[in-house]
């Protein structure tokens, strides 16, 4: 098959950790490559913003399409929806070329937007993951949140739109049915995991041998719940904390956030047990997974969570909050623990359980890498998918009177 993917500020090519910058763009990555190998055709359309970026970039075995919507600078992905007519335009007449796909896959609402718009003049199906919802975001943000005024609005018109929504986990059937979305328009699809790079053998990053090792990995967003687990610290004696993501190593001074937790630390009296490690690259990563007795993964709340996936995969066990994806991928009390979020204490008495006791944490490292790597692998995950293209591709003949048209 022809897949379109539309990534509108995700680009499969940035690398991760960074404020924008995260599981969206490692899914797309993962997601296209596992397709092309599979022999489909895969093209990943992404906002170019960088002036020097080429127009197309050969991947591994697909292709990332720069779309000139916009300034070709780093934008906020909260102020790319006034770009997504001209991203649409410039799409759609790619398609009008010499491309046309048999099926756009749009990740994040703004791209189901542009694919939608862009899908309309030529009738190719469209399928969305929403990878968060603004519902969500508004539920726990409140006013710190920055997503456009309509988006739940545009969010629950998509769902109705499209020829299928993709969903990650149970916990996003529930919002998405209370939006009015029917459960007939939605297909159940995890996100995956690469188990050939995040696997249990293979080089660690170093470490103190006397020291029992907490690693969580993520962006430098206060969601992350970093709070919550330096707040725990107190009650795990001697383990460390390591967290990797946000900048690179050499700029976290400049970052306020990145500040503000060492002062916690502090005020905590674990300043010596917590350690910022930066931004690593993904191949690093199983090396970071691999260098730990426990991950931890404490967001209050997560679409999906790759974090806890990866470090399964690599045979971690996993003290997370019973958020989201986390309470699909992870199984409480077989390959981690869950605990209620923004429960330091909650987190704390996990945290200390598992660090003290060797036989369950071997055995919950045993499953949990089974796990991964039988239910979650890419390969996997992108045959499940290529199924749902081919049923929107196989049965759907769009009328110029379809609803789509009233989308944009
Ligand atoms: N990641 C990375 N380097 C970092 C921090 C994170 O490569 O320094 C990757 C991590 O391995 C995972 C993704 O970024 O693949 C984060 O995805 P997740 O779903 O956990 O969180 P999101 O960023 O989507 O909220």
């Amino acid at each position: 098959m022809r897949i379109a993917m539309i990534s509108e500020h995700a680009s499969p090519l940035s690398a991760l950790g960074g404020v924008d910058a995260g599981g969206q763009n490692a899914h797309v990555a993962e997601l296209a490559a596992a397709l092309a190998e599979q022999g489909h055709e895969v093209r990943v359309y992404t906002r170019r913003d960088d002036p020097g970026l080429p127009p197309v970039v050969a991947a591994k075995g697909f292709e990332v399409v720069h779309v000139p919507a916009g300034p070709a600078v780093t934008l906020p992905k909260d102020d790319l929806l006034p770009y997504m007519g001209d991203f649409a335009e410039w799409t759609a007449a790619d398609w009008r070329g010499t491309w046309l796909p048999d099926v756009v896959h749009a990740h994040f609402w703004m791209s189901g937007l542009a694919a939608v718009t862009a899908a309309r003049s030529s009738d190719v199906p469209v399928v969305l993951t929403y990878h968060a919802l603004g519902s969500v975001k508004r539920r726990h943000q409140g006013a710190a949140d920055t997503s456009p005024e309509h988006r739940v609005a545009y969010e629950r018109q998509l769902g109705r739109v499209v020829d299928k929504v993709v969903v990650q986990c149970q916990d996003e059937i529930r919002e998405l049915l209370a939006m009015g979305v029917p459960r007939s328009q939605m297909a159940l699809v995890p996100s995956g995991v690469n188990t050939d790079l995040f696997r249990p053998e293979g080089p660690a990053e170093p470490r103190d041998a006397d020291r029992p090792r907490i690693l969580t990995v993520g962006r430098l967003v206060e969601r992350k719940g970093y709070e919550d687990l330096i707040r725990a610290l107190p009650s795990v004696p001697g383990a460390e904390l390591v967290v990797v993501g946000g900048p690179p190593d050499g700029r976290l001074d400049d970052d306020p956030y990145a500040r503000r937790l060492r002062a916690l630390a502090q005020h905590c009296r674990v300043g010596d047990r917590v350690r910022l490690a930066g931004a690593a690259a993904s191949a690093d990563m199983p090396r970071w997974y691999r260098s730990a007795d426990v991950l931890a993964a404490a967001p209050w709340y997560e679409p999906f969570g790759l974090t806890p996936l990866e470090a399964m995969a690599c045979g971690v066990p996993v003290v997370g909050t019973a958020v989201g994806g986390l309470t699909d991928t992870v199984v409480d009390g077989i390959t981690g623990d869950l605990v209620p979020p923004r429960d330091p204490r909650g987190l704390g008495v996990a945290l200390r359980r598992l660090l003290t006791d060797d036989m369950r944490r071997v055995s919950y490292a045993a499953a949990a890498a089974d796990r991964a790597a039988h239910s979650y692998s890419w390969r996997r995950i992108a045959t499940r998918l290529a199924a749902v293209y081919a049923t929107v591709a196989g049965g759907t003949l769009t009328t110029t009177d379809s609803p789509r048209e009233a989308v944009v």
